[in-house]
């Protein structure tokens, strides 16, 4: 039976109770898949500074980098908002990110039809279906290029750079298009080529990839402004879409707001290997850390995806998501509530989705 190593990192607020509904989910997975997990845990953010004074502690990176993947619960809270900034909880998950060399962020934004009514769009622009990855690039351009002040015309003056090189653009590209060739087989490649030279770069780098490598997949290229538009106009229209830091941060952020409750986001960060993090894309809900309240299905689904593109195996991975699609029918945590369906716990979700696995 093949056995993997998967590190927790629970972190702060409700980290800890949705981190535990998805370690029973990936057991129980395993038992009907035949493969088993060996669990083990690490402090990050909030909890890593009171234990040990800072927010991401060289064990627990030593921990990440000998293990098959990372299950992040999330970080922060009130208790350390006072902390300098480069103290913060924060910069743990900024730091773990960086030094696992996480370059491709993937974020799904997908509508379960149980929860069709929670989208902010209506019924018939989102259709039968709504199933987009946005692929973001997450360790270039603008949020890490050259950046300063100065002095203009005696004003003072603030200055980033989006900087591209051809190895970065290279390398997400082929994220996306593997992505894209295991889905739909099309991608879409935003950028601003009409107005931006590191664009301009960015377009010919994904069009020679894809023209040498995956002739099988459809490109398409599209402004970011116009992908903005064309999000809520008619978000069926994408299947992969691949864009740089910046324009991915944004339209990742819209793409999953499509789906209507952030408590059922899953995403995953992945390096040159196979390795990678997994985590919800919500924060630690502090407000509600504590009350049995809070949906662990983004991070339910964090696991399936960990197991999809982290740990080959898809049969299980699927076997979870059709079990979530099975528990919405019935039972929902209060963030998601209906009227007529059983109201359920933290705790009872992750029941429920365990005895759901087939
Ligand atoms: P948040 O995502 O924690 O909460 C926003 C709102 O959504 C709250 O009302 C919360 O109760 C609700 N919510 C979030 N996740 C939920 C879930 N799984 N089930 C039910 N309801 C849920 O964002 P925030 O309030 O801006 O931030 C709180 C703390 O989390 C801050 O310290 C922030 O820095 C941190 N944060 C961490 C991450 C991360 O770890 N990746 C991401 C964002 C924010």
């Amino acid at each position: 039976m093949k056995t993997y190593s998967i590190v927790l990192l629970k972190g702060d607020g409700i980290g800890p109770e949705i981190v535990e509904q998805a370690v029973k989910v990936l057991k129980k997975a395993g038992e009907k898949y035949d493969f088993s997990i060996d669990f083990k845990e690490a402090l990050l953010g909030g909890s890593a500074i009171d234990a040990t004074g800072s927010p991401l502690p060289q064990a627990t990176i030593d921990a990440c980098k000998a293990a098959d993947s990372t299950l992040l619960g999330a970080v922060g809270g009130p208790k350390w908002d006072t902390l300098p900034g480069n103290q913060r909880p924060e910069k743990g998950l900024l730091g773990i990110r960086e030094a696992l060399g996480l370059f491709a962020n993937l974020r799904p934004a997908v509508i379960f039809p149980e929860l069709k009514e929670a989208s902010p769009l209506r019924a018939d622009i989102i259709g039968d279906k709504l199933d987009i990855m946005v692929v973001r690039e997450l360790t270039g351009g603008i949020y890490f290029g050259e950046r300063g002040r100065k002095t203009v015309d005696g004003q003072e003056a603030a200055y980033d750079t989006e900087m591209y090189s051809v190895p970065e653009i290279e390398r997400i590209a082929r994220v996306a298009f593997d992505m894209a060739r295991k889905r739909g087989k099309r991608l879409c490649s935003v950028d601003k080529a009409n107005v931006l030279e590191s664009s301009r770069l960015w377009r010919a780098t994904v069009a020679r990839i894809g023209a040498e490598e995956y002739p099988d997949v459809e490109i398409t290229n599209m402004y970011v402004d116009n992908c903005a538009m064309q999000l809520v106009r008619n978000p069926g229209q994408f299947d992969v879409i691949v864009t740089s830091n910046i324009f991915g941060d944004i339209l990742s952020d819209e793409a999953s707001m499509i789906s209507g409750s952030i408590g059922m986001l899953a995403s995953a960060s992945l390096s040159a290997g196979k390795a990678g993090l997994y985590e919800p894309i919500h924060g630690s809900a502090p407000d509600i850390a504590g009350t049995g309240k809070a949906n662990p299905l983004a991070t339910i689904l964090s696991g399936a995806m960990m197991l999809k593109y982290s740990l080959d195996q898809p049969e299980a991975s699927e076997a979870i998501e059709k079990a979530v699609s099975k528990v919405l029918k019935v039972a929902r945590t209060p963030d998601i509530y209906v009227e007529g369906l059983r109201k359920v716990s933290c705790d009872e979700m992750g029941d429920l989705v365990c005895e759901a696995l087939e």
